[in-house]
């Protein structure tokens, strides 16, 4: 047999092969196999069996090795391959290593320790004549008739202070037997969600889930690709309905997979998921990144085989080599960490839609603010709409509270941190002895300095972007690049000594909360208490016992966090994820407010929330305020439709980068007239032109957006037309098809 092999590691072209006899039943499509490539060693990945080679038969040569007992991609994912490949204009060697852990594709081997056990019993002459002769061997096979199941060789021989010798003499003679058994260092045996007490067994749905659970439930028994998006407000209960969806794909024999934004910061949920299919006896993989590589290997081995079933993981578990796929849940897919911000630049989501597509699997997509991508698929008959309009046990939608900054700043005559609404709130709250969360829009985005006399702001000098104030240690740090420096006492500019601190770091609010409740226990949780590992859990079960009164974080510690004894969410600076250049930037602020809001009010006592702004009549928040996800998604697809944004038509962003850059932008221009010529009648295209970040880690950044309703043709001409081109070394320029993110 011939087949056809992808090289992995930096080699694009595709490679014929030969199988010798010995490896026919071992090789499939989709298995990992070891190669020479000319006079190099090499992993393949078999796209291919029986295919017509370009070279003549005497010439090809053989496959060394197959490195896995099961293909490290199933036929839907060589599918998905294929798929990537082209829609995301990224290579394939570069798509399968993305798709492939390292583990795997390094071939390590499952770990494996030596057991001993008695394999025949001797008769008492038997015995009596090893006593004699060999008394150390009588000594070992005596322990081992004790035991009532196989145990370690290495232990054994050291109690006993016997050599290897020993036992050697009694396995050659058939007396005792050797076992090899697998070592589980699995992730799904460990405790890494710090200590949550998760309840397992299972609520009474109320009837908004329960009709929501057959309608997936129907779609799940026809076993043919559909796609539901669950539409259901904060604390609606959406988890407990995909629970019952993956537990109706295990009682049936088939697997699911459940994706989350980030695994590190959802403890909470993951460990609920993890106790309830647990407790139903499904071994349970948690594919996260902090996971060993031994870990990695175990938990897709169990995969591969079968013997586990389900898996809960952040994008990449999208990948795993899942037996009989009939479920894919995306939680909050709106999330924008789904997509990946390097090649190949794919969107967790939308591979998941395409993934169950070719596995005939139900895709199950959920958020309390769905992305206008997925509304205008609901729009198109493509996606079937589920709603949870109530929250469970009728718990009221917290009450929210607009507060006009502007006002607040003309009352204090300055800059004020905290408004007075909110600072009344978080007294009562404190006299009460409930819990308050303030969030912060973004670290870094804020602490900015200016002076106030002439207005200067210090920027990174290789990135173009403001550097934040760290007052722990006095420095100044770039966001980009790292950059680094001492922060100065008088304005480099003006000297002037009037130098402040402009918008607000997770310190600032720190110390203005100090200030007005001294009492009060705080707590920060940011990029910087996230780096120390294990703080992150620590807080949060603070926070849970009580320990805590009032936790400051920015937004990204938000997610689904779920405290029954917080009852005031503030959100400090609504503003600030609406006046960058991006066209979702209101889609943004709307889900930042309504999702912040969504930690309030969990418990038994009504919630409320402040929200602080300098723009409190915008769109997002008034829609935010009411609660309004209709009313929001038609007023932004109304505008969407206007520029012909998406989700009316495809973006696609294309990054030139380098050293130099009157030749960056020389080289853009001319690539888009090239543009012009052979594809203006299928796209409209905008640029070039600086990015918003002119220059990150001394490179000049220019981009050219392409807009779009052929993306597949299109980004198949442009990979075409690239390839035309004789790119300077000192020039990069890549391609990102539907980007989430537009600086
Ligand atoms: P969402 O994912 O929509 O924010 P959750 O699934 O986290 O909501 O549910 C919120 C809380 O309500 C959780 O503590 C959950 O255990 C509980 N819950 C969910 N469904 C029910 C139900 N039918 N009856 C009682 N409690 C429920
Ligand atoms: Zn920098």
């Amino acid at each position: 047999m011939i087949v056809a092999v992808q090289p992995l590691a930096g080699f694009e072209k595709l490679l014929h092969y030969r199988v010798p006899e010995s490896l026919v039943d071992a090789v499939r499509a989709g298995s990992l196999v070891r190669i020479s490539i000319g006079h190099r060693h090499g992993i393949g990945l078999v796209l291919e069996l029986n295919a017509l080679p370009d070279v003549p038969l005497e010439k090809l040569k053989p496959i060394a090795a197959v490195l896995h007992e099961f293909p490290a991609l199933t036929p839907d994912l060589l599918g998905l391959a294929r798929w990537m490949s082209s829609y995301y204009a990224a290579r394939m060697d570069s798509v399968l290593e993305t798709m492939i852990p390292g583990a795997v594709r390094a071939g390590a081997r499952l770990k494996h320790d030596k057991y001993l056990a008695v394999a025949r019993a001797l008769t008492p002459e038997e015995h009596a004549a090893l006593v004699r002769k060999a008394p150390k061997q009588a000594k070992l096979y005596d322990f081992l008739q004790q035991q009532f199941r196989p145990v370690k060789k290495s232990l054994v021989l050291h109690r006993l202070g016997a050599t290897a010798a020993v036992a050697n003499a009694l396995l050659k003679h058939g007396v005792i037997r050797e076992e090899l058994h697998h070592v589980e260092r699995v992730a799904y045996a460990d405790n890494w969600s710090g200590g949550e007490v998760v309840a397992t067994r299972p609520p009474e749905l109320n009837p908004e889930q329960a009709a929501v659970v057959a309608s997936v439930g129907a779609s799940l028994e026809q076993r043919k690709f559909a796609v539901h998006l669950l539409n259901g407000v904060t604390g609606s209960g959406k988890t407990e309905v995909y629970l019952r969806a993956v537990e109706a794909v295990l009682a049936a024999g088939s697997s699911a997979i459940y994706l989350v934004p980030e695994v590190a910061l959802t403890p909470q949920t993951v460990a609920r998921l993890r106790g309830r299919f647990e407790a139903a006896g499904h071994k349970t993989v948690v594919w996260h990144s902090h996971l060993s590589e031994g870990e990695r290997l175990d938990g897709w081995t169990a995969l591969a085989s079968g013997q586990a079933r389900v898996v809960v993981g952040a994008r990449s578990a999208v990948f795993a080599p899942v037996q009989d796929l009939r479920l894919i849940v995306v939680d909050e897919e709106h999330e924008p960490a789904y997509k990946q911000d390097e090649t190949p630049r794919y969107h967790g989501r939308d591979v998941a839609v395409y993934r169950a597509k070719l596995a005939h699997a139900v895709c199950l997509l959920g958020s309390a603010t769905p992305s206008l991508e997925s509304i205008a698929n609901v729009r198109a008959g493509k996606y079937v709409q589920d709603r949870l309009t109530k929250r469970v046990d009728d718990k009221k939608l917290p009450d929210i509270q607009i507060v006009d900054m502007r006002i607040e700043v003309m009352r204090t005559r300055g800059l004020t941190t905290l408004s007075r609404l909110l600072v009344d709130h978080m007294h009562q709250r404190f006299a009460r002895k409930e819990q308050t969360i303030l969030f912060i829009n973004r670290r870094g985005y804020s602490s900015s300095m200016q002076c106030r006399k002439c207005g200067h702001v210090e920027e990174c000098p290789h990135c173009s972007v403001a550097m934040t104030y760290h007052r722990a240690d006095e420095t100044l740090k770039c966001h980009l690049c790292g950059h680094q420096r001492g922060a100065p006492a008088v304005c480099p500019a003006c000297a002037a000594p009037e130098i402040r601190w402009r918008g607000l770091g997770t310190q600032r609010v720190e110390e203005a909360v100090r200030r007005v409740l001294p009492r009060a226990r705080l707590e920060r949780m940011d990029a910087d208490t996230m780096a120390k590992k294990h703080r992150f859990r620590q807080i949060l079960g603070d926070f849970r016992a009580g320990k805590i009164d009032i936790l400051i974080g920015t937004q990204m510690i938000g997610k689904g966090l779920d405290f029954p004894n917080v009852t005031l969410v503030g959100l400090i600076d609504a503003d600030l994820s609406m006046h960058v250049p991006d066209f979702r930037a209101n889609e943004r602020t709307f889900q930042l407010l309504v999702q912040v809001a969504g930690r309030a009010g969990r418990g038994d006592r009504a919630g409320e929330v402040v929200v602080q702004t300098f723009t409190p009549q915008a769109d997002a928040i008034q829609f935010a305020k009411k609660s309004d996800f209709d009313g929001f998604a038609e007023a932004e697809l109304t505008m969407r439709k206007n520029f012909a944004y998406p989700p009316y038509r495809h973006l696609i962003h294309h990054i030139f980068r380098g050293p130099n850059p009157e030749k960056i932008m020389f080289f853009a221009q001319q690539w888009a007239k090239k543009v012009e010529t052979t594809l203006g009648g299928e796209i409209e295209i905008r640029g070039p032109s600086p990015a918003p970040i002119e220059k990150v880690k001394d490179e000049y950044r220019f981009q050219i957006w392409y807009f779009t309703q052929r993306t597949a043709k299109v980004v198949a001409e442009l990979v075409k037309l690239q390839q035309t081109i004789e790119w300077p070394a000192d020039v990069t320029q890549v391609l990102d098809v539907d980007p989430m993110s537009l600086v």
